[in-house]
């Protein structure tokens, strides 16, 4: 047996990533460890990230976390979704929400009863069925009983990243404000032994969580673990940032508005809307995107833009010695799908599961390694898939993404789901078959055949099935509450700050 000794855990950078492992780790692990954080208030943290996915709601109540306290905090709104406007085609939409549509059976998912309908003459569309869609376009929310709505939420990140530092704070995290200007190794078996402050300061630990976002200070200034890139299946590599005024009531989704050289977004908050576009500079230059930027967001502009370059993809390694990525630092796959935060959360989790007793078990090592990039493997799949399955031919760069070579599981995927209609969930993925499907016909992959169960109901049984499912739906859309009202009464962030 190890000897159990009190780890000394230091987390380098306070954004979203640093404080949400620190506030987790200082919650979940309390006196058996001593946690210090490094920021570094002269060079800040990137600013954006504020669309997020319903695993988030979750995480906050495994740290205790009150739900309205934190939303008035982060001057949260809820979201059910994104909407992807002019991706599979120009002029055309779809809606990726969270949760169901309609009801699975065991053997098949519900696509497979819908498009039996469909061949027996049933229009409606699939998204009638989905109740989370139809209560986003109609910008209703409410929480139900059992968990019925699915929801994340629209923050603001910067805001999330002060109210977790409060909670770690509270359990015994300390902070320290200084840059880092050296990273310490040990001779003998080359881990971190210290982080060196400009001020000379040096703090020594026995695990070091990098949370310097790109800068990768310690996983890759001082261990050189190497990157994989990705920009050739998913090629954006910059962004502009700016914050505007509120000018209508926040909806419950987010925005994804695809333009001839990436993509745009649109982040309703309680008091502002967060904009920005995503391009590949190959084919969109700096200063024409600025201006396709300005030229397209509604209301005052709040901050100055917010300039950002970036390579899609991970670090070889996001465990290496002892020093684990968390953040930006061990990746980035781009905006699209809100899946940044997610993974900084599943890193934190896991890493917290495979805290090291005593020495670091390399076990315990590759098992992280293998987990972590798992789940960024298929994230990538997912986001290449709303590049490759496109119908644009209007751009150079839709052309290229429309002709790229894509990996062989996405492949497979897509191929399954044309062919049968069917999609499988491996190893925990993340996005769930009806992700899968609402994106593959959302981008315009359509079944060739559904599976025989279907057929199985009676024409009766099915349309009392169907219309069942509608109803019900549209019933219960029908008596939520608007959204923004919802917020105001539940969390309402300006409401309170007035009273
Ligand atoms: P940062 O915010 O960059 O923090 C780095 C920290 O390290 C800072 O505190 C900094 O001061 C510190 N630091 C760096 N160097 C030093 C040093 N020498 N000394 C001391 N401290 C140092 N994710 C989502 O989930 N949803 C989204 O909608 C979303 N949108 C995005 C849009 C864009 C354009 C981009 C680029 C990213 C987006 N993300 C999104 C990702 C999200 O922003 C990040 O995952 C999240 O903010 C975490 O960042 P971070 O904490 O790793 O890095």
């Amino acid at each position: 047996m190890n000897e159990y000794k009190k780890r000394r855990i230091v987390v380098a950078g306070g954004g979203t990533a640093g404080w949400m492992a620190a506030a987790a780790l200082a919650r979940t692990m309390g006196d058996a460890i001593e946690l210090t954080l490094v920021e570094s208030d002269a060079i800040g943290t990137i600013g954006v990230g504020e669309s997020t996915i319903p695993p988030l709601v979750n995480y906050n109540r495994l740290l205790g976390i009150g739900e309205a306290e934190f939303m008035k905090a982060t001057q949260a709104t809820f979201k059910l979704g994104i909407e992807f406007e002019n991706w599979k085609a120009q002029g055309e939409k779809y809606f990726h929400s969270f949760g169901l549509t309609g009801l699975d059976h065991w053997s098949a998912g519900f696509q497979h009863f819908w498009m039996h309908g469909q061949a027996k003459g049933h229009g409606a569309s699939f998204d009638d069925y989905c109740l989370e869609l139809k209560a986003a376009y109609a910008s209703r929310f409410s929480h139900l009983p059992d968990n019925r709505m699915n929801y994340a939420y629209q923050l603001d990140s910067t805001l999330y990243a002060a109210f977790l530092r409060k909670l770690a704070e509270a359990d015994g995290a300390q902070r320290i404000e200084g840059k880092i200007a050296s990273v310490q190794l040990d001779g003998a078996n080359g881990h971190i032994s210290a982080l060196v402050l400009e001020s000379g300061q040096r703090i020594e630990g026995d695990l070091f969580i990098d949370c310097t976002g790109f800068r990768a200070l310690l996983i890759e200034g001082a261990l050189h673990v190497g990157y994989d890139d990705w920009t050739h299946y998913l090629p954006c590599d910059a962004a502009i940032a700016v914050q505007t005024a509120t000018v209508r009531p926040p909806i419950p989704y987010t925005r994804a508005i695809a333009h001839d050289a990436g993509w745009q977004w649109r982040i309703p908050l309680q008091h502002r809307q967060g904009n920005g576009i995503v391009y590949c500079s190959r084919y969109l230059d700096r200063d024409a995107a600025l201006d396709r930027l300005f030229s397209t967001i509604e209301g005052q502009r709040m901050t100055e833009p917010n300039f950002i370059r970036f390579t899609t993809g991970a670090r070889r390694k996001q465990w290496h010695r002892n020093c684990i990525a968390v953040g930006l630092s061990g990746g980035f796959m781009e905006p699209l799908e809100s899946t940044s935060i997610h993974l900084i959360q599943r890193a934190i989790l896991r890493l917290i599961r495979m805290m090291p007793m005593g020495e670091i078990s390399e076990r315990d090592v590759a098992e992280f390694n293998d987990q972590q990039m798992t789940d960024m493997l298929q994230v990538r799949d997912f986001l290449i898939l709303h590049y490759k399955a496109t119908e644009r031919s209007d751009s150079p760069f839709w052309r290229q993404c429309a002709g790229m070579e894509i990996p062989d599981s996405l492949q497979q995927k897509i191929a399954l789901f044309r062919e049968t209609g069917r999609v499988f969930r491996k190893n925990d993925e993340l996005f769930a078959e009806n992700s899968w499907v609402q994106v593959m016909m959302g981008q315009g992959i359509i079944p060739r055949a559904y599976h025989p169960v279907a057929t199985k109901l009676s024409d009766q049984e099915l349309d009392q099935l169907l219309a069942g499912l509608r109803d019900n739906v549209a019933r219960t859309v029908a008596s939520l509450p608007e959204h923004h009202a919802y917020v105001a009464r539940y969390c309402g962030a300006q409401q309170a700050s007035a009273a």
